[in-house]
């Protein structure tokens, strides 16, 4: 039997603990690995020619370097922090929150300071919906504006800025700019092209099986052209009004489904969820120039335009951003380091929990993603956190089992087994919640009765 070998097919994609990022194969060159969707609705690196074992796809793999778990400084280096939006005509209204991203990428290049920027834009082909799109035209930038919650994947990109003499800025999810950040230290052609890279904050992400059962629930079934997951439709929903809409091949558009309603429910208890995400402690992107969120605090909940945070790490971005500003293109006021935690605590919560959880627990994939210095860590494995996350992983691997039929002649089944989950979850935690009322209700009877005797005794 031949020697098995080492790469990230075997020591990150088989372990399940792939992100789909594509930084691998994008170094590593088509004559070698590939990115090819799988069944679940996730990217996934695949042999396309001999591995000679170089270990170059490892090495840049965020999921195969191990990196410190440090729960104490989630936000990394900081430069400063602004809450804001943009004010130019159009850009907030069609981003996700404020719009920064979008006005940060089209200020680098007006200004010069890049030739070219990765922004994931809609492909229009039913195959891949969404794609990184290398790019100096600044209406493809505005057009890509809008949070993607489904897969895409950098290799195309890489490939082209490999190919490319130019300045280049990129914008990802915390394990794709921790991937690139890898291969911009591995491969110097990169890391001389590679300007910026910015982060944006990352609860977790989802299978595109995510996108096809909301689109069914929202009446397009089968294949979709497109989907819009932030669509800022209910102005009285405030922050939070925006709901999914997806699109067929002929153009038709689905009903609109309300965030707050089955997509938050699905999103919180991490049905379609990626199983890295479970293992993922990076929040903020915190090797990126600077990181990107909503502004998820008590005086912008009612702003329905929606509103950003930006932390930046490089003075440049800093200086950009407060040009904006002076210059009006920006409303934005400084922030202070606790508002951004506490704007992003339940993220932190979940992901730093669940990390310091496993590790704590003694879970061995945890321990070979990070380094972990027990002492001085808060962290004990604590029964309802660890039910809880159980609950969530076994409910995203269900889900994503599950969804394994769209696509196929047998996409109807998938669909109604998915219906069958969520149903199921949905009734069972509402049948707990009754319980618990009623238990409290018999509780304070017995208190009451109790006192009663008491005084009468
Ligand atoms: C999967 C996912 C999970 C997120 N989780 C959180 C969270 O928990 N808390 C929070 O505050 N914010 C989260 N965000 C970030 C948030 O949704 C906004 O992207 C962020 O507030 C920036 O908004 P904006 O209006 O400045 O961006 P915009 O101006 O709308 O620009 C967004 C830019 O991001 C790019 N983009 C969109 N989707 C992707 C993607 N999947 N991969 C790479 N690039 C992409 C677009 O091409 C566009 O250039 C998440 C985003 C994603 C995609
Ligand atoms: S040849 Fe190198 S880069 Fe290619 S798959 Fe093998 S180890 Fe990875
Ligand atoms: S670099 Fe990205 S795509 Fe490649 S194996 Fe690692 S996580 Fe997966
Ligand atoms: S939680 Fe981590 S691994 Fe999952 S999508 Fe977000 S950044 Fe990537």
């Amino acid at each position: 039997m031949g020697k098995r070998q080492a790469n990230v097919i075997t020591e990150v994609a088989a372990r399940g603990l792939c992100c789909g990022c594509g930084v691998c194969a994008g170094v590593a060159g088509a004559g070698c690995l590939a990115m090819r969707m799988g069944r679940e609705g996730q990217y996934a690196p695949a042999q396309q020619g001999p591995c000679t074992e170089c270990g170059l796809c490892l090495g840049v793999c965020p999921f195969f370097v191990k990196k410190a778990f440090q729960p104490d400084d989630p936000l990394g280096p900081v430069t400063s922090i602004h809450v804001g939006w943009s004010a130019v005509p159009g850009e907030r209204e069609r981003a996700a929150s404020g719009g920064l991203v979008t006005r940060t990428l089209t200020a680098l290049l007006d200004r010069g300071d890049v030739d070219r920027v990765v922004v994931v834009g809609d492909t229009g082909d039913p195959e891949t919906w969404f794609a990184p799109m290398v790019t100096a035209d600044r209406e493809a930038v505005q057009a890509a504006a809008g949070s993607k919650y489904a897969p895409v994947e950098f290799s195309g990109a890489i490939g082209t800025i490999l190919a490319e003499e130019g300045r280049y800025a990129v914008v990802g999810l915390p394990c794709a700019t921790s991937g690139l950040r890898l291969a911009a230290r591995k491969v110097p052609v990169l890391g001389r092209r590679l300007r910026y890279l910015f982060g944006l904050v990352c609860g977790h992400n989802n299978t595109r099986q995510y996108t096809r059962f909301l689109a069914a629930k929202a009446g397009v079934s089968g294949p979709l052209r497109r989907a819009v997951y932030r669509l800022k439709s209910d102005r009285d929903g405030g922050a939070f009004g925006y709901g999914f809409q997806a699109e067929a091949p002929d153009g038709r558009l689905s009903s609109v489904v309300p965030f707050t309603g089955l997509p938050s429910f699905l999103w919180g208890r991490r049905f379609f969820a990626w199983n890295c995400c479970f293992y993922c402690a990076d929040v903020f992107g915190s090797e990126a120039d600077a990181s990107f969120m909503d502004a998820w605090l008590p005086e912008y909940y009612r702003v329905p335009a929606g509103t950003s945070i930006v932390v930046t790490r490089s003075a440049e971005i800093r200086e950009l951003l407060e040009q904006e500003i002076a210059e009006g293109r920006v409303v934005a006021e400084p922030l202070p380091r606790e508002a951004v935690l506490q704007a992003q605590a339940g993220a932190i919560w979940y992901k730093h929990r669940a990390v310091g959880t496993l590790l704590a627990d003694g879970n061995r994939t945890a321990h070979s993603l990070y380094e972990w210095a027990p002492a001085g860590q808060p962290w004990a494995p604590d029964r309802e956190t660890l039910r809880a996350f159980r609950q969530h992983r076994r409910y995203a691997a269900w889900s994503r089992r599950l969804g394994r039929g769209y696509g196929t002649p047998l996409g109807w089944l998938s669909h109604r087994a998915l219906e069958l989950l969520v149903g199921w979850v949905r009734f069972r935690e509402q049948t707990e919640r009754r319980l618990a009322a009623r238990l409290r209700w018999v509780w304070r009877g017995f208190q009451a009765l109790a006192r009663h005797l008491e005084k009468n005794q």
